[in-house]
């Protein structure tokens, strides 16, 4: 019989997934799936469901609804051990009393494998992580970062078909977490194994995922490569969610060619229909531009004007930060590199222009992915 991993194709896919505690919906018919090698990455609000859709797959949850299929075969009814899976939870949960190579071995230990065996792996393991010298340490000795990779070997020793992980970098300290991120896509990407993790914070999702899976309230909301949700958000909630993103209300005047006129309490404006059906007139609709490509130094290629007060300045590294304010009293932020950054003082007043298509209409509210 061929092994299935031999197959190309999916990893993991779950089929309208819902779960419930009591009568509270945690997970609400929720379709996704893993390809081969893909790193994806459930980012949300607290509450959302992420962390429940993480638990069913790993089998600690039982879905009431729908199917999960990992590697091609339905395992509602498997057990974790028998899932093909390993979970890197956000604690890293080490065994406190076991030495570094003992617990690397440890899912090894428990699938009986032989001993001889077993130490050949875990040498080998601790190699390719790089832990070698600490073979003989317990993880009160550890650092964060050197505690991360002896979970991640541990949970890769079995060599899973996935590996599911509940906030890897959370807690750690911020100074190590751009290494360990990095160190965390070079190693899906050298193992080729499928990755799936949770997290809250929107650039470990932007950093780590080949897909990002954006829930709320028990629902994705969108899913697609990280490029696409911050250029293209779908509905208001991501727009919302996603930072750098101003977002602005108002109801359908027209339908014009290549676009639909918005009209604002701030002004009417010109935004792109792209593949969406053109809403009627009148309907409430709702759009989005980023913060970097609001510019001051218009020209006849931004039709789209808005007069804004500068209210305050940010700098953040390289990065600059306006903070205006437009007529209603509301923000509007404007972000550029230190090169390229406008000369804007607070209270100096300033228009504001943006191109037409880089304005991003927004799916009617009820519209799920
Ligand atoms: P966070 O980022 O805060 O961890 P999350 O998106 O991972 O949030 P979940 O942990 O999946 O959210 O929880 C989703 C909802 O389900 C929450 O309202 C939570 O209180 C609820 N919930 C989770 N587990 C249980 C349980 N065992 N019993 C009752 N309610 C639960």
């Amino acid at each position: 019989m061929q092994d299935s991993r031999d197959q190309p194709g999916i990893d993991l896919e779950l089929k309208s997934v819902t779960k419930r505690f009591g009568t509270f919906v945690a997970v609400r018919s929720l379709s996704l799936s893993v390809a081969r090698g893909e790193f994806v990455c459930l980012l949300g609000p607290s509450g959302c469901g992420k962390t429940t859709t993480l638990r069913m797959i790993a089998g600690l949850e039982d879905p009431d609804e729908g199917e999960i299929r990992i590697g091609g075969g339905r395992v509602n009814d498997t057990p974790p051990w028998e899932r093909d899976v390993s979970m890197m939870f956000q604690d890293f949960a080490l065994f406190p009393h076991m030495t570094v190579g003992k617990q690397v071995g440890f899912g090894l230990e428990m699938m009986k494998h032989p001993k001889d065996q077993i130490r050949r792996r875990v040498e080998e393991t601790l190699a390719t992580f790089e832990i070698g010298e600490l073979a003989a340490r317990k993880p009160d000795t550890l650092s964060g970062g050197q505690k991360q990779r002896v979970a991640l070997a541990r949970a890769l020793i079995t060599q899973p078909r996935l590996l599911l992980l509940d906030e890897p970098i959370g807690s750690l300290d911020y100074s190590l977490r751009e290494a360990v991120m990095l160190e965390l896509k070079d190693v899906q990407r050298r193992l080729g194994i499928s990755f799936v993790c949770v997290t809250h914070d929107q650039n470990e999702a932007f950093s780590l995922g080949d897909k990002v899976v954006v829930m709320n309230q028990a629902e994705i909301e969108q899913m697609g490569a990280p490029e696409t949700i911050v250029e293209r958000p779908r509905t208001r909630f991501v727009a919302q969610f996603i930072q750098g993103n101003n977002l602005f209300d108002g109801a359908v005047d027209s339908v014009a060619e290549g676009g639909v006129r918005v009209r604002t309490a701030v002004g009417d404006f010109l935004v792109p229909l792209r593949d969406t059906a053109p809403p009627p007139p009148g309907a409430s609709v709702s759009f989005s531009m980023r913060a970097e490509l609001l510019t001051e130094r218009l020209g006849p290629e931004h039709p789209n004007r808005l007069p804004a007060t500068c209210h305050a300045v940010e700098y953040l590294g390289a990065l600059r930060r306006y903070d205006l304010r437009i007529s209603n009293g509301r923000s509007v932020k404007i972000e550029r590199f230190g090169a390229s950054a406008p000369r804007l003082a607070p209270g100096e007043q300033v228009t504001l222009g943006w191109r037409v298509e880089d304005g991003v209409l927004h799916a009617p509210a009820g519209i799920r992915a």
